[in-house]
């Protein structure tokens, strides 16, 4: 592989691992919307600025405020979104997406750019249209594939197939892996916190076990 390749693969990686990040501070409700700075005393009110009807919190920047519809039912995998209403977005919306099995990569990168674009239209005012978002998203990921195909070892290898259960540390959670799917997650003492993701494919599994941990906390 050519010096490009691996810039670019590590490139990659690295936004990948920012999105994860992302998509954990959302669920655990710590990143800057309006609401979490009058929480913080840092802002007096938090009417979201660009529709101006309502707070802003996590929940309405990046899936309930009305101009993200393009994004949203873009693909019919959010359709829950016209029907489904979410009080939270991490213990509700986001565990939903996980056991409704809907790519939770995609909607992880989705939430990011949706989040960059947000910030970006305070300092610019023309910006890419909302509804370039999915396209951009979904075109990034197959462009990477394509050039860096999986392999089907990578999956295999990094997890153990059988593995005594320990207790995990305090405060941590521990998920058992069987084959290709996994099957609970459990606290320090043993007790099952979360069992689920049947339905969940191999490439979200990552994600989709630290998002639960994260829900759960
Ligand atoms: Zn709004």
């Amino acid at each position: 592989m050519s010096r490009a390749g691996h810039g670019k693969k590590a490139w990659w990686l690295a936004i990948q691992k920012k999105v994860r990040n992302f998509l954990l501070r959302a669920i655990r409700n710590s990143i800057i919307a309006k609401t979490n700075l009058v929480h913080r005393k840092i802002l007096l009110e938090d009417t979201c600025n660009h529709c101006q009807q309502a707070p802003e919190d996590v929940r309405h920047a990046l899936w309930q405020y009305p101009l993200l519809s393009p994004v949203w039912d873009s693909n019919p995998c959010w359709n829950f979104r016209s029907c489904t209403h979410f009080n939270r977005f991490g213990h509700e919306l986001v565990q939903n997406v996980i056991i409704e099995g809907s790519n939770l990569d995609l909607f992880a990168q989705i939430i990011w750019t949706l989040w960059h674009r947000r910030n970006l239209l305070r300092t610019i005012d023309k910006l890419f249209p909302i509804e370039q978002v999915t396209p951009d998203v979904i075109a990034a990921n197959e462009n990477f594939l394509r050039v860096f195909p999986p392999k089907a070892s990578d999956a295999v290898n990094r997890f153990p197939q059988r593995v005594k259960w320990k207790p995990p540390p305090n405060n941590c959670f521990k998920v058992n892996f069987d084959g290709a799917v996994f099957k609970d997650v459990k606290n320090e003492g043993g007790q099952v916190i979360a069992s689920m993701a049947e339905k969940i494919s191999l490439p979200n599994k990552v994600a989709a076990v630290e998002a639960l941990a994260a829900v759960k906390l």
